[in-house]
């Protein structure tokens, strides 16, 4: 066990009491890149563990402007009055790249946000998609810890970063605007084929057209291998603006958690990506031992310049830098 300082005890405590303090404040540590931050963020993690896994984990994604925010805040609104406490997180990949963001600096969820049975954190902004999706997913466990029943993870598409969501969440659902169906080339195949639930917001605004793209969706979603063989993905109509359709949507999500809870497949589901994780956190470690070997850094600008140059073979460089760094001994 990670040994837990005297604050972090406090903190551990505060977290599992529900304080909204304690939270935010190892979530702080959490993102901190201090190696000594990051040590104490563990040992919170590991203590808090034993308590965490009780929310329903809910992935969301959609372009720019389909309604992300819209839609969320209905949900979660609609989620508190009946008695749920919901917690909404963000993997912003425009973050790690510009420090800018694309889910938006404005004020989201304006409503949601003021209420104390809603927390609500924006994106992690340092270092690559990666370390964002790993502080986020941490963050999860920590909102878990804090008694919130549904945590909401949402990103916004270059395709990695829904990779990242729905390999955290326990269901991911594709938000899409009523032309959709008119534009299926549009629709990233990889990106529909992680869906276990299609949302078609903005039904309000042009309802045939969405009945269409409804329809076209349901074709495309036929030539698709399913995301899991009990399960036949959904296309739901709503509108997030007049907080239309949720009723279903939730009674949708809530028949594919029961049916992935009957066959096993939830239970599985997070085994594979907690050993998924662990997986990743050593790749990007090893990698950055790697970066830090003496050896390696005074090698590395010469090798370089040799791969580009085309005058070393990429893998003889490899090897030598390898080598050098004796990562890993043959
Ligand atoms: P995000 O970029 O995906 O987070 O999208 P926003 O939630 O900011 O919504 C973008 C725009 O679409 C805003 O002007 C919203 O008011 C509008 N909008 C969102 N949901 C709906 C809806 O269901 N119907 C209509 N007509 N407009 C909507």
């Amino acid at each position: 066990q990670p040994e837990l300082g005297e604050e972090d005890r406090a903190l551990v405590e505060g977290v599992l009491a529900r304080q909204l303090r304690p939270l935010a404040k190892a979530i702080t540590l959490i993102e901190s890149s201090r190696p000594d931050h990051q040590r104490r963020a563990e040992a919170v993690l590991q203590a808090l563990l034993p308590h965490t896994g009780g929310a329903l984990r809910l992935g969301i994604s959609g372009v720019p402007g389909v309604g992300k925010s819209t839609f969320i805040e209905a949900l979660g609104l609609y989620l508190i009055e009946r008695g749920h406490r919901v917690a909404v997180l963000a993997v912003d990949p425009s973050s790690s790249v510009s420090g800018g963001s694309i889910l938006g600096d404005k004020t989201r969820m304006e409503r949601l946000s003021r209420d104390p049975r809603a927390f609500i954190r924006p994106s992690p902004s340092a270092g690559s998609l990666g370390g964002v999706a790993e502080k986020t997913r941490e963050t999860m466990l920590v909102c878990e810890a804090a008694g919130f029943d549904v945590v909401i993870v949402e990103t916004v598409g270059v395709g990695q970063s829904e990779t990242a969501v729905a390999n955290m969440t326990d269901m991911f659902v594709l938000l899409q605007l009523p032309n959709a169906g008119d534009d299926l080339q549009g629709i990233k195949k990889g990106i529909m084929e992680l869906a276990d639930l299609i949302v078609i917001n903005k039904a309000d605004a042009d309802s045939a057209a969405a009945m269409r793209a409804k329809a076209q969706l349901e074709t495309a979603l036929h030539m698709l291998r399913p995301t899991h063989p009990d399960w036949r993905v959904p296309v739901l109509l709503v509108s997030a603006l007049k907080r239309e359709g949720l009723d279903r949507f939730w009674e949708t999500v809530l028949a594919f958690r029961d049916t992935m809870q009957k066959n096993g497949a939830l239970a599985e589901k997070r085994r594979r990506q907690a050993l998924a994780w662990m997986w990743e956190r050593i790749d990007a470690e090893l990698k950055r031992r790697f970066r830090q070997h003496p050896a390696v850094r005074t090698m590395l600008p010469a090798i370089e310049r040799d791969v580009e140059s085309g005058r070393l073979a990429p893998v003889v460089a490899a090897r030598r830098l390898l080598d050098a760094s004796q990562t890993i001994s043959q």
